[in-house]
This record gives structure tokens, sequence and C-alpha cells, in this order.
């Protein structure tokens, strides 16, 4: 509802001009609202239907493209090939340079695995039961078409006012891939062109059931930061004796699995960070007595609950540095015979604070009493916390007036996405699917059955629309 706009008020005839066209706008949105957006499925259903697994978006993106283009944004494809096909589309040409609202969003999906395991065909894009189903309908697709329909409303006041600032969607290639072919391409080769002052993309969700005394109060967390990640090689090549029947002291086999074990097993510290210990504060006023204060000085009160926290897979993800043993593999010769080579790999997860060379150096006396080397593959430099200023609260506020009464809380994003490359460039992102999800569409992504509700699509149009709306009211500069 628009009276629940808590914009301050700017006095001048431009401004009342804007706000009555902004008004008008949103008139607009808030008509649709309350009945099924069939504009938005059906995108989102033709989107699905081309399928876009990682290596393999330029099809989709094309697509999208195409739309966005007819659909009068302007559009600029930065990088045109089968496996990294990524564009902007805007409400206003890049080379104007506007400070730039940018809404990110991946083109690539993950494979769609076994067929029988999907109700209806991965591809279909079928409509049926309230759902757009499919591979990829929530992750991402549904995110880039709630965030277009959004852009596309700001069209023609765009084009009848100087807005302050530009609004693209941005589409990237190979995010669940790492980013190389989409998002860190643009961070680092486009970024002064796309001119972004902050970025949208995915992240958390709104869920239910989080919060003892009040289960069905929904909270929407919004990343502002990640956890970081460094894939470890663990190898040895002791050399030795390579008959099977010998047992030697030393051997590549017996060294990796005994090293690799010491790493699994041992028991990582408590470690809250500043994000996670913020979330916990907003979220105990809704509690009472010993949970409360718990809740409030989680610093203080974690660390007394090591061993609990540690076995819950959860809780140990947000407050432990974590390490899985992804691989293991030696040369297999004949039966009898020793390999002369073993190497297995980790994938560490590190807090936002953790110094990268302290976590190798215990990582390497950990493993000391045997004869293995350690190597870092890969690892992510490390990314500021985004702030929770104005291009923050401008999405909380619209979070509050499309929903209703719902808890916002900054979160600690304990995998990783895209937004990590922005953020490393000064950029403040925020990771959200501003829609409420259930256990069971959460447990789609990325797994059978993965489907995004029809009427979830309208809500994220509207959180998208009054977010930029939002950001135009708290701004001094016109
Ligand atoms: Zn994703």
């Amino acid at each position: 509802m628009i009276m629940s706009f808590k914009g301050n008020y700017f006095p001048g005839l431009v401004i009342l001009l804007l706000q009555a066209l902004l008004f008008t706008e949103l008139n607009v949105a808030s008509d649709t609202g309350n009945r099924p957006d069939t504009e938005a499925a059906e995108l989102l259903s033709a989107y699905v239907q081309i399928p876009s697994v990682s290596g393999q978006e330029k099809e989709a993106g094309v697509f999208l493209e195409s739309f966005c283009r007819e659909n009068g944004l302007y559009t600029r494809i930065f990088t045109d090939q089968e496996d990294s096909f990524n564009f902007a589309a805007s409400l206003y040409p890049l080379d104007q340079q506007k400070p730039n609202i940018v809404f990110l969003t991946h083109i690539d999906v993950v494979p769609a695995g076994d067929e029988q395991g999907w109700t209806y065909p991965p591809f279909s894009g079928k409509i049926a039961d309230g759902m757009v189903w499919g591979r990829g309908a929530i992750d991402n697709k549904a995110l880039g078409v709630m965030q277009l329909m959004a852009i596309l409303r700001y069209k023609d006041l765009a084009h009848e006012t100087d807005l302050p600032y530009n609004v693209s969607l941005l589409a990237v290639s190979g995010e669940e891939t790492g980013g190389n072919k989409g998002a860190r391409i643009i961070a680092s080769e486009y970024l002064e062109e796309l001119n972004p002052v902050v970025v949208y993309g995915e992240g958390g969700a709104g869920v239910n059931g989080l919060l003892p005394s009040r289960p069905d109060l929904t909270v929407f967390g919004i990343e502002v930061v990640q956890k970081r990640r460094m894939f470890l090689e663990v190898i040895s090549d002791a050399t030795t004796s390579g008959h099977g029947s010998i047992p030697r002291e030393v051997y590549s086999t017996r060294e990796v699995t005994a090293a690799c074990n010491a790493l699994i097993e041992a028991i990582p510290n408590i470690s809250v960070s500043p994000t996670v210990s913020e979330t916990f504060i907003h979220l105990s006023d809704y509690e009472s007595g010993l949970v409360r204060r718990m809740m409030k000085n989680v610093d203080f009160f974690a660390p007394l609950f090591g061993r609990f926290i540690r076995r819950d897979p959860i809780s140990s993800s947000m407050l432990t540095n974590t390490m899985v043993l992804t691989s293991i593999s030696s040369a297999e010769g004949a039966y009898n015979q020793i390999p002369t080579h073993t190497r297995a790999v980790f994938d560490c997860r590190l807090l936002p604070d953790t110094d990268e060379e302290e976590f190798l150096e215990e990582v390497k006396r950990i493993v000391s009493p045997w004869e293995v080397s350690v190597n870092v593959l890969a690892s992510s430099p490390p990314a500021p916390v985004s702030e929770q200023g104005m291009y923050f609260r401008a999405l909380k506020e619209s979070l509050y007036s499309v929903f209703g009464e719902v808890e916002v809380v900054p979160f600690l994003f304990v995998a990783i996405n895209d937004n990590r490359f922005f953020r490393r460039r000064g950029i403040p992102s925020y990771g959200l699917l501003p829609a409420i999800m259930p256990e069971e569409l959460m447990e789609s992504i990325h797994y059978f059955d993965e489907r995004f509700p029809v009427g979830g699509l309208n809500k994220g149009i509207e959180v998208y629309v009054n977010l930029i709306y939002n950001i135009l009211n708290q701004t001094n500069e016109f």
C-alpha cells in the first residue's frame, strides 16, 4: 500500500511532481498485486524452457536480452560466448554514467539430474498447481524475472523524467561454477561502465520457524557478507618399496589418510562474526528470559556450547571454519602394489575475519606428524561487510511494506555467490530472494522438482518496485 511508505517529505515542485508520477506507477503495481501476474509467470516459464546449464548460457541469455530490448530497455552485451554471455539491461544507456542500481542475476543453472525424479520434465517450465516448475525456477530465474519486471514498471517514468539513478538488470553466466565466466569479468573489466552504487543479488530469503517463541514469524535474512572458500590439497609422494606384502612405516596412502583423519577430527574454534552476533541480537527481541539473554550475548555463550554447535551442521557452518574432505585418490595399480602418490582435497570455508595464513599454518601443524605437504589450490580474497546504510534500509523498508509483519536481519551467507566480486570492489551488495520460502521449496533448489509460486513472483516484483521507489525517495540529490 502506498500509505505505508516511510519516505521523508521533501519540499519543492520537482519532488512533488516526481512523487505524483511514482505514485501513479505504484498504483499500477498494487493493481496487479492481488491476482496472479501471468506475464511474469509466462516469462519465467519460457525462460526455464531454455536449458542453461553452466557452460551453455548463450541461448537463454539471448532470449532474455531480446525480451529486455523489445520492451524498451537499453541493453549492453559485455561478452557474447556460448559459456560466457553477460549483459545489462537498463532504464538509461550506460554511457550516461548515472549512478546505477544494479540487480544481479545469473543465467546458468545446475544440471537437472535424473529426469525420473521430476514430476514434470525439468525443462518443461510447466505452470501447474500455482507454480512454475523446472530447473532454475528458483535459482536464479525467478529472481531475474522479478527484477526485470520491476525495472520495466519504471520505464515510462524514466523516459518522462530525468531520474537521478539508472537501474540495470545484470545477467551473468557461470555463477554455479565460480563466477569466472560472468560476474568476475564484469567486476574486473566493466565496472566503470556499469557504474554500480549498489548491487542486489541472490543470497537470503524469507523463512519461518526460526524463532522458538514465534515460529510463525517470517524472518528475511539479507546477506551482507559471506564466508570465503579455500581449496586445499594434501599430497604425499613418500617413496617406499612397492610390494604390499611388507608393511612399511611410511607410504603415501597411509600418510594421506592419517593426515586427513587428523584434519577431520580436529576441533575447530567457535568464533562469532560481528554479523552473526548482530543477527542474534535483532532476533533476541522476540524471546524472553535465558534464551533472550543468550541471544543478546551470543559471543559469550556460543563457545560454552561448542560441543553442540560442532555437531549441528548449520550452527557449525555459521560459527566455525569448516573443512570437508571432497576427494581422495591414488594411482590404482595391482592390488599388491603400493602407490607412490596420493592426494586428497579439502573444501574449506573460512569465516570472514579469519586470517588465511594463520588457518593454513594451523592445518600444517595438524598434519606435521606425517610425510605430507599441503598446498592451496584456490582461495578467495576477503571482501568487506556491506554496511547497513541507505541501500540496506531501502530494501528492509520495502520488505515491511510488501509483507507486513516480518523481521528483517543482516546475515552471514555460508556459501558463496557472485555478490562477493562487487563487495571486493567496494560496492555495497545485498543478497536476497524476496520471497517467503517454505522448507519444501528450499529443498528443491539444486534438487528435483524445483518450482516457484506464481503468487511469489508478484510479491517479489512489488519488493523491487518499492525498493527503487525508496531509493529515489531517500535521495536528497534532486
Ligand atoms: Zn544461484
